[in-house]
């Protein structure tokens, strides 16, 4: 067995010899009390060196005994099958002929220990590695890491009640559901922009930024998801709302991403009137600036974010 070392297996060899050594010993010893010895003449002579064969024996046997304890404490325990409980009960009779369970479930047991180290190292990279959010939620995320998704627990009235409460407060925004398919949102921008946001609850799944005046509906009167916008300046937007909904996804605060794509995206009601915040101009390229910076929703053009 891949387990037993090889000082176990030398400890082994001589406990085995040292039982035989003992099973010849007692043997002996009762051949001797049951047949009696090649004796003397002599009663008494006779007396005697039965005795003394007799003690002789019997110190053979306690000597072959103490060897045999003495190889056997020496014998070093299987980690494996000290932590496997009582799996681990299964080696001490094992008939590997019939039933090869044993070495299968501790080879299955060195895999899982191997994968749950590996699995250890991994999260600890990765939580090394976390990309950083907006200021303000890396504490509360990092706090709330170990909770367990809970967006799909909210129900729709939840996600219209949101929308409502959101026009109220940004008069500008009109947010509608698609009569097509419920899970579509098509917010409006006073008149600059559309956006259409495809929702799973409080998970943006995909956003498409169109012209105001583009329809958002096929000529077959279908849903039209994936059509970009006819123009650069709106696709570009496509581009960066998209990494937007990326950057603004937080697991286990849905409503807190929605709320907080929303608020970038509000950014862009004055699309064309805003200048540039590094070079101070609306027009560069014939676009106007079509970044908003995630944290400060700065307007940059494309090439001034450098
Ligand atoms: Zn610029």
């Amino acid at each position: 067995m891949a387990a037993v070392t090889k000082e176990n297996v030398l400890m082994i060899t001589s406990s085995i010899a040292a039982i035989q050594k003992l099973r010849t010993g007692v043997s002996k010893t009762f051949s001797h009390l049951n047949q009696g010895i090649t004796a003397s003449k002599d009663e008494g002579e006779a007396k005697k060196g039965f005795v003394k064969q007799f003690q002789e024996d019997l110190v053979g046997v306690k000597n072959s005994f103490d060897e045999l304890e003495t190889s056997i404490a020496s014998l070093q325990p299987l980690k494996e099958a000290a932590n496997m409980g009582n799996l681990g009960q299964i080696s001490l009779d094992p008939v590997l002929d019939k039933t090869p369970i044993y070495p299968q479930v501790l080879q299955t047991y060195k895999w899982s220990t191997k994968l749950r180290e590996h699995a250890q190292a991994a999260d600890s990279i990765l939580n090394r590695q976390a990309p950083k959010r907006t200021y303000g939620h890396i504490s509360v995320l990092s706090k709330k890491r170990k909770t367990p998704p809970s967006s799909h627990t909210y129900n729709p009235v939840h996600v219209d009640k949101f929308f409502d409460t959101w026009q109220k407060n940004y008069t500008s925004v009109e947010v509608k559901r698609v009569q097509q398919s419920p899970n579509v949102f098509q917010v409006t921008l006073g008149r600059t922009l559309q956006v259409v946001l495809v929702l799973q609850s409080f998970i943006i799944e995909r956003v498409i930024v169109r012209a105001h005046h583009e329809v958002i509906l096929q000529v077959d009167g279908t849903l039209d998801l994936w059509t970009q916008s006819k123009y650069a300046v709106f696709r570009k937007i496509t581009d960066h709302a998209t990494s937007a909904m990326l950057n603004f996804h937080f697991m286990t605060m849905p409503e807190l991403s929605v709320k907080s794509f929303m608020l970038w995206l509000n950014s862009y009601l004055r699309l064309f009137t805003m200048p540039c915040k590094k070079c101070g101009r609306i027009l560069k390229g014939n676009m106007p600036p079509t970044w908003r910076d995630f944290v400060t929703l700065s307007a940059l053009h494309e090439s001034c974010r450098q």
